[in-house]
């Protein structure tokens, strides 16, 4: 069950107390928070993955020379846990994180984690630090494994050590009050990836490239960025850490995977829940030119992100050094809406689990 390998167990001597953790969770924000313990399992060349521990959550010793700091040779993945009706615990397609994390670790030269290891980390962490999820409206436990180089050698080439870890941290709803609807910059001359690159491996790279973008939109008064595709600028690929969705009708449009576009398990979710509701779904490429003028004529009547943290956000506005476009009536449409809240009831186990989505845990 767990890849073969024991997990030693060293509890925390020094646990958040209870009335510290139940006010920490009443006023949640998003990754600032983060429970007792962590998981760590250590990989060196020839010996394999090793050493797998649950273990009190606490800063790392790192030799300067760490091979990560230099190169970033570093893989993530996001993912909730979340309290459902009955008081227990349920994962929303973890398999899927576990099999994207395997994809991303061979494209960073990385070895790969056992998806079956990946999946018992996340169990072994919950079930320890289960007080810690949330219990109120959108909140979820978040969980942030991680997988970087921590061979000290400043050589260029793959590392021969790795250091996976699991983190978990109780957020709220990034915008109090459900979906708010947000303005997205348009970049005009950044990409975050290229063709041949590294757009569809979650690493951290992706987004330190997509930061100074980051900063212009927010310098616009933007929440997010749209980077269009890195050859021609003229087709949308996604914003730093989401896909995005064009409604035009009861048609979906959405941008295809390629390699320089994350595939979001949001995203494949999404596409799922509208064809299973009758609506039309697209993945072609869609340019700035075809948006303007759907805009202009009435044809786009909605527009989304959507992302784990995020769930699915309606985007109202779209802002270039060109000037604005609103779409549709600047609301969150009846699309979005109903797309939203139909998702969220199954990763919460509100509502029947039709495509076998849902994992309990406890
Ligand atoms: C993680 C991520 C997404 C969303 O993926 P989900 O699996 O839906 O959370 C989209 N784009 C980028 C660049 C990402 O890193």
């Amino acid at each position: 069950m767990n890849g073969s390998l024991e997990f030693e167990t060293r509890q925390n001597a020094t646990p958040v107390a209870v009335a510290e953790r139940e006010a920490l969770l009443a006023n949640l924000g998003f990754g600032r928070t983060f429970t007792d313990h962590m998981v760590s399992i250590s990989y060196s060349d020839g010996k394999g993955w090793y050493d797998a521990r649950l273990e009190p959550y606490a800063p790392l010793r790192m030799d300067p020379a760490t091979a990560v700091l230099h190169y970033a040779q570093s893989i993530f993945e996001g993912l909730k846990a979340y309290r459902a009706p009955d008081g227990g615990v349920v994962m929303f397609r973890p398999d899927a994180n576990a099999a994207r994390f395997v994809r991303s670790a061979e494209r960073m030269a990385m070895p790969p984690l056992p998806p079956e290891l990946f999946l018992h980390s996340l169990r072994v962490l919950i079930e320890q630090d289960r007080d810690w999820v949330p219990g109120s409206g959108e909140s979820s436990l978040y969980l942030r494994p991680i997988q970087y180089a921590s061979e000290v050698y400043l050589g260029v080439r793959p590392a021969l050590q790795y250091q996976f870890l699991v983190l978990a941290s109780p957020v709220g709803a990034i915008f109090a009050g459900g979906a708010k609807p947000c303005s997205i910059w348009l970049e005009r001359e950044n990409n975050r990836s290229g063709p041949g690159g590294t757009g569809a491996a979650k690493c951290g790279g992706n987004y330190a490239s997509s930061l100074l973008a980051q900063a212009e939109a927010m310098r616009h008064g933007c929440e997010q960025v749209v980077f269009l595709d890195a050859t021609e600028h003229r087709h949308f690929e996604e914003l730093g850490g989401m896909n995005v969705f064009f409604v035009l009708g009861d048609t979906l449009v959405t941008p295809p995977l390629t390699d320089t576009i994350l595939p979001g398990i949001t995203r494949d979710s999404v596409i799922t829940l509208a064809r299973h509701r009758g609506l039309t779904v697209e993945e072609r490429s869609y340019s700035i030119d075809e948006f303007r003028s759907d805009a202009a004529s009435d044809a786009l009547t909605e527009m989304f992100a959507c992302g784990t943290a995020a769930v699915i956000t309606p985007i109202a506005r779209l802002l270039s050094a060109d000037g604005e476009i609103v779409v549709g009536d600047g609301g969150s449409g009846r699309v979005t809406t109903s797309l939203r809240s139909a998702l969220l009831d199954i990763q919460y186990g509100r509502a029947e689990d039709e495509f076998g989505w849902v994992q309990r845990i406890v």
